[in-house]
């Protein structure tokens, strides 16, 4: 495990019950104490009004980076546990209230399709609350499948998003 070589990876961050800036940053410092990874960079944070259900709280986004030697499918149990413990239920609406989701935007290159994983994410290029802390951290990214991140900025409504902290 500790001989492949690091990816790099972009995990999305949302909360938007409980708290959802502390959930946020929760996650944060929780991603610093994955094993075999280091958390390279986090964005800002930005509160956006709900995807799904309009009568739910807004959502409070962020994307971290990180290198890790975690294969793809360890690193997402390893989200999912973090997930489970600040109090994401899994028996839940789609797109629903949750304190805690974490999605594997991007790995590297790589364009990952096994049983439970799509990467990249398959919404990214729909989202405005992804796009925009991701270009914060990599405005010369090229996302597999899609194009340029700019690119992909200049095809969402990034309107109803805002920065705030
Ligand atoms: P969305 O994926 O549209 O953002 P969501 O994050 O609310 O919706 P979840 O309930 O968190 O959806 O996850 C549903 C399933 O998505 C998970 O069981 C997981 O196996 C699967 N999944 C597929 N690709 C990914 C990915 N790149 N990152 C995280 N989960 C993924
Ligand atoms: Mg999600
Ligand atoms: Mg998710």
């Amino acid at each position: 495990m500790a001989a492949r070589m690091p990816a790099r990876v972009f995990i999305g961050v949302g909360s938007n019950l409980a708290n959802p800036v502390m959930q946020v940053r929760q996650a944060l410092h929780t991603l610093v104490w994955l094993p075999f990874t280091r958390l390279q960079a986090q964005s800002s944070l930005y509160r956006t009004p709900p995807m799904g259900p309009a009568w739910q709280p807004d959502f409070v986004n962020a994307v971290a980076e990180l290198r890790t030697q975690l294969t793809p499918r360890v690193l997402l149990a390893a989200l999912q546990r973090i997930e489970a413990r600040q109090g994401r239920s899994r028996k839940r609406l789609r797109w629903g209230p949750r304190a805690l989701d974490l999605d594997i935007l991007l790995w590297g290159a790589r364009r990952l399709k096994l049983p439970g994983l799509t990467v990249p994410h398959p919404g990214i290029a729909k989202r405005a609350f992804v796009l925009c802390p991701l270009a914060e951290l990599a405005p010369e990214l090229h996302v597999p499948g899609y194009g340029s991140i700019e690119q992909m900025l200049a095809g969402v409504d990034s309107g109803t998003l805002v920065r705030i902290r």
